[in-house]
């Protein structure tokens, strides 16, 4: 198709190598977790669970992430970015997963856990209690360990987002994803942008120390929307922010609007960290949990 913009090459991704990231996938083996990273092929896997470079193991796990998905595999929302599956009754969750998961998780030993998960209207709570519960297990038997929970929005039900804020995670976050306007064209049509907004400053409200948000660029955003985002999350008090590029997962999917370059991902995280953002990731094949134990570690624990 001659007006879909041609993939550059900074986006071919190559395969992870490295010691680090070779044993922390052999551990993972009979510990019955399944990661996102692994799941969603995240060409990031090397960067993020190979943890610091140059130091010791045990240094290097320290900052070591990954990402487990709770709830199952079926979304009850349809984003147009998204490719996981949708359902308006998926089966029921797990009892036994939050033990298992926070079992799984505290003898991997890896330093950093972003617990995410599809959202479940479906449910009374939107799975609030089950989010928590995991949360508060995996802090008992490993409390070193730095755990970001990424939620969905609730319905907007801040009593369910207090739930798992005040479980004694490190990091609460959730996903914006786009600016403003173009919301109700790339979020399912019960996201709305403002009701993000006050999931991510009630979050704070509750006592989270760190809250954090991620948007994709290149679904059609101008500069004005994104800067108008920026100030939005500012006031909200969210202290993180990261950028990535948006790739269509099928063509059942939202088309890419414009590839950006690397030296505009760069620009953006200046112009965040100036704007007061304690930290910010940006380029081109970042997510949202893309090294965040590193990132955490370096901004906030120093
Ligand atoms: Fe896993 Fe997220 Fe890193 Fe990708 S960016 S490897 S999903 S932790
Ligand atoms: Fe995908 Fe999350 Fe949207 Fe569900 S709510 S479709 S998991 S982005």
């Amino acid at each position: 198709n001659k007006n879909a913009p041609r993939l550059p090459s900074y986006l071919k991704t190559t395969i992870p190598k490295g010691a680090s990231f070779a044993k922390i996938k052999k551990d993972l083996r009979g510990l019955g977790l399944h990661t996102v990273c692994e799941e969603a092929r995240c060409p990031n896997i090397g960067d993020c669970w190979g943890g610091k470079e140059g130091v010791s193991e045990a240094e290097g796990k320290k900052g070591a992430t990954a990402t487990i998905m709770l709830m199952g595999d079926t979304c009850t929302r349809g984003c147009r970015f998204c490719s996981v599956k949708t359902s308006r009754t998926p089966p029921p969750l797990d009892p036994h997963e939050p033990e298992n998961t926070a079992e799984a998780i505290s003898r991997w030993g890896l330093g950093y856990i972003v617990l995410t998960s599809v959202d479940r209207d479906d449910l009374a709570d939107g799975g609030a209690h089950h989010f928590a519960e995991t949360i508060m297990k995996i802090k008992q038997k490993a409390p070193q360990i730095l755990v970001e929970a990424l939620t969905g929005d609730f319905a907007g039900n801040l009593d369910h987002v207090a739930i798992v804020a005040k479980s004694g995670l490190d990091v609460y976050a959730h996903n914006i994803e786009t600016v403003e306007a173009l919301t109700p064209f790339v979020r399912d049509r019960r996201a709305k942008f403002r009701q993000s907004l006050q999931v991510l400053e009630h979050a704070k409200k509750s006592g989270v120390k760190v809250t954090k948000t991620s948007m994709m660029l290149g679904v059609g955003e101008n500069e004005e929307q994104v800067l108008h985002a920026l100030r939005e999350l500012r006031k909200s008090d969210v202290d993180v922010v990261t950028f990535g590029q948006y790739m269509r997962p099928t063509k059942r999917h939202m088309k890419v609007d414009r590839y950006v370059e690397p030296a505009e991902f760069d620009r953006w995280k200046q112009v965040a960290e100036d704007m007061g953002f304690l930290y910010v990731a940006s380029g081109p094949l970042v997510r949202s949990s893309y090294k965040a134990g590193e990132f955490y570690i370096e901004n906030v624990l120093r």
